[in-house]
């Protein structure tokens, strides 16, 4: 069970519906998944072998809307994940109340052993297979580890092919040109940011004397390294799938992003001041917030014990297991969970889905100004509740979201 992610997603729901004494009926549907499309997706590769990939589109839960979650490009991805990181965008649009139900994709491939056209021909292949379960009224894909503003771009352009007009609406994430909303590149890093803040306020700390490690530094990581770094604070540590670098005074974030830009991976960076880390060392590194933002099932009942912060801020969706988050909630450490964390990616997903059916766009002063408001509304929210019944941050964040799914699933009732 401790590292396969649907089970986790399960065994959260237990403990929250214990916690909360969930109608066990209730409990029951919220186990399950509504549907799972599996297909194959043929491509003819460009050396004339045929190569033949998995991809899967789940829907978790759409009883508050259509279906809303990324798609995940990685060799690793499989069936039980995207179920779980279906089922945990569920909980982040309630926690956010936000009008979209959970979903998510994925396929299993490895991006970078392809080209460029071979990677649009997978995605274009894969939108044709999964065309009938998305689209504005049904789920509404975004980007997600490996995916980016041009995979985007070219899921709508196949979407509207299809449909013979325009649809903008079918994806967020695009491209600012065709649709696309300013702010949603670095919403999931910035909403971190006013998370962290806003926690930081609560212990009375000061956010730029933090010290601070990274894992991933992808859009999610290298932007909340980013902002962290222009606030003042000492990013001791980040990493990235070949390691990771930690300079005792602090590495210096800008010089580091322009290189991962360029596509080139950390520990080729060349500068003698910077020790080379592996993930694992960087995971128990000493600092004020850790922020895992690079994959689920990094901090384990394995590492819990090892782990040397205060705050663990949970970029990544599922970086920590049910035995590990118990580990730390006895070790005093605070672990904001990644449904209210790293949820301003989906806020401003919201945006840019409700500016396209609308037609009508909003500037970056508003995006950011709304996303604070939505954010930090959620964070009082779960603060309040994780104070009054002294109980993990996560489990408080569980409960105010799946109390609205169970409000309403009551409303709507079963159908027929
Ligand atoms: P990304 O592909 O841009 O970056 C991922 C980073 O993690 C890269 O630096 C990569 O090298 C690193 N990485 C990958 N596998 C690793 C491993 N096994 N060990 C260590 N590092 C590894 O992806 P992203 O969009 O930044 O997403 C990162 C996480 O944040 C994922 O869990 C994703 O689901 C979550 N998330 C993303 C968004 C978003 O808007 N992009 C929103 C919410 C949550």
């Amino acid at each position: 069970m401790e590292l396969n992610p649907f089970e986790i997603a399960k065994k959260q729901i237990d403990i929250v519906a214990k916690e909360m004494g969930l109608d066990p009926n209730i409990t029951k549907y919220l186990k399950r998944i509504e549907r799972a499309l599996i297909v194959s997706i043929p491509i003819m590769m460009d050396d004339g072998s045929l190569q033949i990939f998995e991809g899967y589109r789940v829907h978790h839960s759409t009883v508050r809307g259509p279906g809303k979650g990324g798609l995940r490009f990685a060799p690793n991805v499989n069936l039980d994940e995207v179920k779980a990181l279906a089922t945990w965008m569920t909980w982040k649009c309630s926690l956010l109340k936000l009008p979209l139900g959970g979903a998510k994709g994925g396929i299993c491939v490895n991006p970078r052993e392809l080209s460029r056209k071979e990677l649009e021909k997978l995605t274009r292949r894969f939108t044709t297979g999964i065309i009938n379960i998305i689209g504005p009224d049904i789920d509404i894909p975004a980007p997600d580890v490996n995916t980016n503003a041009q995979i985007m771009a070219w899921i709508m352009d196949t979407y509207s092919m299809n449909k013979g007009r325009s649809v903008p609406g079918v994806v967020t994430g695009k491209p600012i040109e065709i649709g696309g909303s300013v702010g949603r590149n670095s919403a999931t890093g910035m909403g971190l940011y006013f998370v962290i803040d806003a926690m930081c306020e609560k212990l009375s700390c000061k956010l730029e004397s933090q010290t601070i490690v990274i894992q991933g530094f992808g859009n999610v990581g290298g932007w909340i390294a980013s902002l962290l770094y222009e606030r003042g604070c000492k990013i001791l540590a980040v990493s990235d799938i070949s390691g990771g670098l930690y300079h005792s005074e602090g590495l210096q974030i800008d010089k580091l992003l322009e290189w991962t830009r360029e596509g080139n991976y950390l520990k080729d960076y060349d500068d003698d001041r910077y020790k080379l880390i592996t993930n694992s060392e960087l995971l128990t590194t000493e600092c004020d917030v850790l922020i895992p933002a690079a994959i689920e099932n990094q901090i384990t009942k394995e590492n819990a014990n090892d782990i040397n912060c205060k705050i663990i801020l949970e970029g990544a969706n599922g970086p920590t297991t049910p035995d590990a988050d118990r580990i730390l909630f006895d070790k005093g450490i605070h672990v904001i969970p990644d449904i209210l964390a790293n949820a301003g990616g989906v806020c401003v997903s919201y945006f840019e889905y409700v500016q396209d059916i609308r037609a009508y766009f909003w500037d970056l002063d508003r995006i950011n100004k709304e996303l604070k408001r939505i954010l930090i509304e959620a964070f009082e929210d779960v603060y309040k509740v994780y104070e009054e019944r002294k109980i993990q941050l996560r489990t408080a964040a569980y409960i105010i979201a799946v109390s609205r799914i169970a409000k309403a699933f009551d409303l709507r009732g079963i159908f027929p």
